[in-house]
């Protein structure tokens, strides 16, 4: 029979691992994101300045809860909290109305610190890319370049941002095939008009030139990255030059850019 003192020990145990999982989380939220965290954001990321009293908050939680479940590694490069910071910002400013969004194909960021060419060569002569998702072995692993990663927010009066257009690669992935077309998020009955539109976009693109950096004519996996960055680093422009294009991407994104 339970007597008494059974029932208080056993109470006694059930509060004793209610506080050591509780603080268990308050310790790792500290370690999580550095003190100054939000002077960090608000002097780098302009869509956390332009956020509301409501949605700031929820903006931090978000990052909070990305860099939580992905790890973030130097290679050959010191990841400051800033790094950080940035990195899953450009996660989260893509799907930031889309609120339940989980990046599952994605554990690792590997932070470079310059330019690399696609054998991960940081000091071949190659094109420089920014960033790249990663495939076959590098399955859930995204590479991006410190200095890229940096000018994106630093610079942004611009159309570029290196994070928000690796992390859109992802959102592209996650219906199993990197095509320009986001099942996931876009409604299906706008998939064969989104990708007439992106294949006409290109087409005048290789013909006429544009605004839209040219690096987008590349395919339509390019051109939705592309495309990605200007709307939320610029949308207002692209707005007044692109409308449909413009009005699109809301569909896609549930929010204004
Ligand atoms: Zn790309």
């Amino acid at each position: 029979m339970l007597t008494i003192w059974q029932a208080l020990i056993g109470l006694f145990l059930v509060v004793l691992i209610t506080l050591f999982v509780f603080r268990l989380s308050i310790v790792k939220e500290i370690i999580l994101l550095p003190e100054n965290y939000r002077e960090l954001l608000a002097d780098y990321v302009k869509f956390y300045q332009q956020l509301d009293e409501e949605g700031k908050p929820r903006f931090e939680k978000r990052i909070e809860h990305f860099l939580s479940a992905v790890k973030i590694t130097g290679v050959n490069a010191v990841v400051e909290d800033l790094d950080k910071l940035l990195i899953a910002s450009g996660a989260i400013i893509p799907v930031f109305a889309i609120p339940d969004w989980q990046y599952i194909n994605l554990h690792e960021v590997l932070l470079y610190p310059g330019a690399f060419n696609e054998d991960f060569d940081q000091a071949g002569s190659n094109r420089p890319i920014g960033g790249m998702v990663g495939s076959g072995a590098m399955q859930n692993v995204m590479i991006i370049n410190k200095w890229q990663l940096r000018q994106g927010f630093i610079n942004n009066h611009d159309a570029h941002n290196t994070a928000i257009h690796e992390f859109v690669h992802l959102i592209d992935k996650m219906d199993g095939t990197m095509d320009g077309v986001p099942e996931i998020i876009l409604e299906k009955k706008y998939v064969n008009q989104w990708k007439n539109m992106m294949d006409s976009a290109i087409g005048q693109m290789k013909m006429y030139g544009s605004d839209i950096d040219m690096y987008g004519a590349t395919n339509p996996v390019e051109f939705f990255a592309v495309i990605s960055e200007y709307f939320f680093e610029q949308p207002d422009l692209l707005k007044t030059n692109h409308p449909d294009l413009y009005e699109m991407l809301v569909r896609i994104y549930k929010t204004g850019g």
